[in-house]
């Protein structure tokens, strides 16, 4: 399979040039962006003028070591003098005055940024639907979702209009896109990959990872955004493995765990045939299966559901309307408080002045006025319910009964997999119950949404990396994805494993 080393090869070689390769992406952009709403800003004069700079780089042998490398970049990454919309209204107009250090990082290698891609609001969803800029479509076929949140970085993968992206998983939203999309989509270790410059969704959860057309990819990007950084004080000091060799020159023996728990009720009858081959296939390529048990693996949802709303209603407060983002309109809001002011008078005509005045005092002031105005206009409506669910599990009267309470069975799920990896390397599992669904489909139903991420949210409630990998076609013509989770640190292995399903040619 033709990777990005060989590409790179061309390129150093003079057999191909930057300047061709970023017309073909440009035009594909142009033809295909329309319709399947991936990239939400692309900017093809800045892109030429990188290709040229970094075009020299190359033939005067001074090139970093991701030259010829066109990345799309979620667009609740930080790049400098760049929007940073989130894809919600509360943040059309806000530029980035910084770089996140994963973009530092890419850019310090010379990797060419093409252009930022769309999400659901604050990366909170799962179709891509929840977006200011209105839906991304699935390259496969655009009457159906390419998942979520990070659809957008998903599509344009999938859909050949750029090499690699970037995006953000917080309970899945880089590995069911992938799986819906027909791409390699990886979540690291959390504090693998510094999360500086990331808009936080859920502080505790929140990774950012690669999206590539194929594993070897993926190894390469994650080598370059994984490591310490001192701006991140929750990123680990743990040596980053050569990622890249351990999938170029892999023959060693793996133990994959099977757990039955993934393999349950809700699971598409053709997904799991899928997987199933895949995991006989597995088997004359040097793998050992061994059945595991994940027994908290049901609360993965509910638990999910109350840590990541409650963090997500203390990040979000600080859209306040009066730092920066969204600002409602002052003027009105003082137009409006005269006119109720007015209208109290009007109530209580022969009242005494001191009854006049507690009543007048009752009404909101200008300021809280402008924060509920700000926020009520500026968030979505997912966004709004995820802030209620959360200030609620965090309120006095409840914290124990939910938030307390989420928190410990958070570390029982750990303890199953601490359980588990002592006697296997990885953990495999469908990436998702089902293939994508229609656009709309799951709009009026935020259960049955949440409920897509029932395989994926487990990772990230352990902390541990996960991988999603084309596995197949299903009838239906669209992708179904296989999820490899490994160990904290140990995505060489999860890599390894993704590589066979690649090599044995049954996706
Ligand atoms: N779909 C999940 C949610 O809506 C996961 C999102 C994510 O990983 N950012 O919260």
């Amino acid at each position: 399979m033709k990777n990005l080393l060989s590409v790179q090869e061309q390129l150093s070689s003079g057999k191909a040039n930057l300047k061709d390769l970023s017309e073909k992406y440009i035009e594909k952009i142009h033809s295909l962006n329309p319709e399947i709403n991936a990239f939400v800003h692309f900017n093809e004069e800045e892109v030429r003028s990188n290709a040229a700079r970094i075009q020299q780089k190359i033939e005067t042998g001074t090139a970093g070591e991701l030259a010829g490398v066109f990345v799309g970049v979620k667009d609740v990454i930080c790049e400098r003098d760049k929007k940073v919309t989130c894809a919600s209204k509360m943040l059309h107009n806000f530029t980035s005055v910084y770089d996140a250090t994963v973009i530092r990082k890419l850019r310090d290698q010379d990797a060419l940024f093409i252009g930022r891609t769309n999400l659901d609001e604050f990366a909170m969803g799962s179709s891509t639907e929840n977006s200011y800029f209105g839906p991304s479509k699935n390259p496969a076929n655009t009457d159906y979702v390419t998942g979520g949140s990070s659809g957008g970085s998903a599509a344009v993968v999938a859909a050949d209009m750029c090499d690699v992206s970037l995006g953000s998983d917080t309970g899945g939203s880089i590995r069911q896109p992938a799986s819906y999309s027909g791409v390699v989509g990886l979540k690291p270790t959390y504090s693998r990959v510094s999360r500086y410059g990331l808009v936080a969704y859920a502080s505790s959860f929140d990774c950012i990872g690669p999206f590539a057309k194929n594993v070897t990819d993926a190894a390469l990007m994650l080598k370059h955004i994984s490591g310490k950084d001192e701006m991140d004080n929750s990123s680990a000091n743990v040596k980053v493995d050569d990622y890249v060799a351990a999938v170029q020159k892999d023959e060693g023996k793996l133990r994959v765990g099977v757990p039955k728990e993934y393999f349950g009720d809700g699971l598409d009858d053709e997904v799991r045939s899928i997987v199933e081959d895949q995991l006989k296939a597995l088997e004359k390529q040097n793998v050992e299966l061994v059945p595991v048990t994940l027994p908290h693996m049901k609360y993965g949802i509910a638990t999910y559901y109350i840590l990541a709303t409650a963090e997500a209603s203390s990040n979000l407060a600080r859209y306040d309307g009066v730092r920066y983002g969204h600002r409602a309109d002052m003027n009105k809001i003082e137009e409006e408080l005269g006119s109720e002011r007015q209208a109290l008078k009007q109530e209580l005509k022969g009242a005494s002045a001191a009854e006049v005045e507690e009543a007048m005092s009752s009404l909101d002031s200008p300021l809280i006025r402008l924060y509920k105005k700000s926020r009520t206009e500026g968030f979505g409506t997912e966004v709004k319910r995820r802030i209620l669910l959360g200030t609620y599990v965090l309120s006095a009267g409840y914290y124990d009964a939910y938030y307390a309470k989420a928190q410990k069975v958070r570390r029982l799920i750990k303890q199953d997999f601490i359980d588990a990896f002592s006697d296997v390397d990885v953990i495999v599992s469908p990436t998702a119950p089902t293939t994508a669904f229609k656009l709309g489909e799951n709009l009026d139903n935020p259960l049955q949404m949440y409920l897509n991420d029932v395989y994926t949210i487990s990772a990230n409630l352990a902390g541990i990396c996960a991988v999603s990998v084309p596995a197949g076609t299903h009838s239906n013509g669209l992708p179904v994805g296989i999820q490899f989770m490994g160990n904290t640190f140990r995505e060489t292995d999860i890599l390894r494993a993704a590589k066979r399903i690649e090599s044995n040619s049954l996706a």
